[in-house]
């Protein structure tokens, strides 16, 4: 049976026809969420909130957000912060490289244009930590630039409503999807558009069983009209995930504990963290726990049991961390650092001042909703 538009028409439109450009901007208008970034689209704002957006579901930004809004309202406060103060802004948010490039590129702003964002997309993309969509995102929702733009939200929009047949991973799939939005995006609404077509996305053409019937653009969209909507976009197949086992040492001394900092350049880098590592093919993990202690630290230990098992997921890496308490053994070995940069010896309530990766946080919780940080 035909579908009647919103417009309380049964005639379906073509993708070709520029009309639906209209259409998503005046449904956007009615039905976006009131996001803190929405207030005055102040370029700042818009470049911070992309940043966080980025591999980052929205709910889960918006209190990181606005707290770093609070602590850092522009360019300068954060060239100004400590790497240190951004980590423990961010953690939780995961990617840590997009904290490294913000305070990178917050330098660069400061001494090349005087603290404003700039709002041309080459010059944007010259920043650190700005590719094609972020430079896109800042250019159209900060400065009204008429630019597509194409995050996993409109991708999937776009390939099904051109019943796109193709993996949308192809090099000239991408082109193709950015001159289609080029050619409904009205003039002079890039702002309205881009955000409509992403906020479409994420609230109607959900991934799964998305809501047809309730969407603003039905009649125009193919995959629809085909009935091949639950087999767009097409994907190439993923990478399976890989099961990590890591078990690392919450080490005592006199009150204190034992932490460091890992080095600059490749994961979770500046973040602070327990020592250990990758438990090996047929070692237990209190066996990886003494080893790991050993090559990292020169330092040998004596195990006091186990505090807890973590199960955490990492981009593709499905991780389950063994925690130990521990002591020196024999005690007052001065540990040598061989792959951290940095460390301390810390007072347990101290723990909440430095940035830790999620599952170590989640340790730190534990160990404080038991007591197993009175020493
Ligand atoms: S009709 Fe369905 S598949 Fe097509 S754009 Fe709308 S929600 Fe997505």
């Amino acid at each position: 049976m035909a579908k009647t538009s919103s417009s309380g028409s049964n005639m379906r439109h073509d993708p070709e026809d520029e009309s639906i450009g209209t259409c998503l901007v005046e449904w956007f208008c009615r039905n976006q969420r009131p996001l803190p970034w929405r207030r005055h689209y102040d370029p700042y704002a818009v470049w911070i909130s992309e940043t966080m957006l980025q591999q980052t579901q929205m709910t889960k930004v918006v209190p990181y957000f606005e707290r770093w809004m609070d602590r850092l309202p522009n360019v300068r406060a954060v060239a100004e912060a400590s790497l240190d103060e951004l980590l423990q802004l961010w953690e939780g948010l995961g990617y840590y490289s997009r904290v490294r490039h913000l305070k990178k590129a917050a330098d660069i702003i400061l001494a090349r244009y005087g603290g404003q964002i700039p709002s041309d997309e080459k010059a944007l993309r010259r920043l650190p930590g700005i590719g094609d969509y972020t430079a896109a995102a800042i250019a159209s929702l900060a400065f009204g630039r008429d630019v597509p733009v194409l995050d996993g939200n409109a991708q999937r929009v776009t390939a099904r409503l051109l019943d796109w047949e193709k993996p949308v991973e192809d090099s000239h799939t991408k082109k193709a999807f950015q001159q289609a939005l080029r050619r409904w995006m009205p003039p002079g609404r890039a702002r309205e558009f881009n955000q409509a077509v992403m906020e479409l996305g994420s609230m109607v053409c959900a991934p799964r069983r998305p809501a047809c019937d309730a969407c603003p653009v039905f009649s125009w969209c193919r995959a629809y009209a085909a009935g091949t909507v639950p087999h767009r976009p097409v994907k190439t197949r993923r990478l399976a995930a890989e099961q990590v086992t890591v078990a690392v040492a919450v080490l005592h001394d006199n009150g204190n504990v034992f932490i460091q900092k890992r080095p600059p350049g490749g994961l979770m880098a500046g973040l602070w963290e327990f020592p250990g590592g990758k438990v090996e093919e047929g070692e237990s993990p209190e066996e990886a726990v003494k080893r790991e202690l050993c090559e990292e630290l020169g330092v040998t230990v004596k195990l006091l049991g186990k505090i807890a098992e973590i199960r955490h997921a990492v981009t593709r890496f499905r991780i389950r961390l063994h925690a130990f308490r521990c002591v020196l053994d024999p005690s007052g070995q001065i540990p040598t650092l061989r792959s951290a940069v940095e460390a301390l010896w810390v007072p347990p309530a101290f723990l909440d001042r430095f940035a830790f990766p999620s599952a170590n946080r989640r340790l730190i919780r534990i160990l404080q909703e038991h007591s197993g940080l009175d020493l």
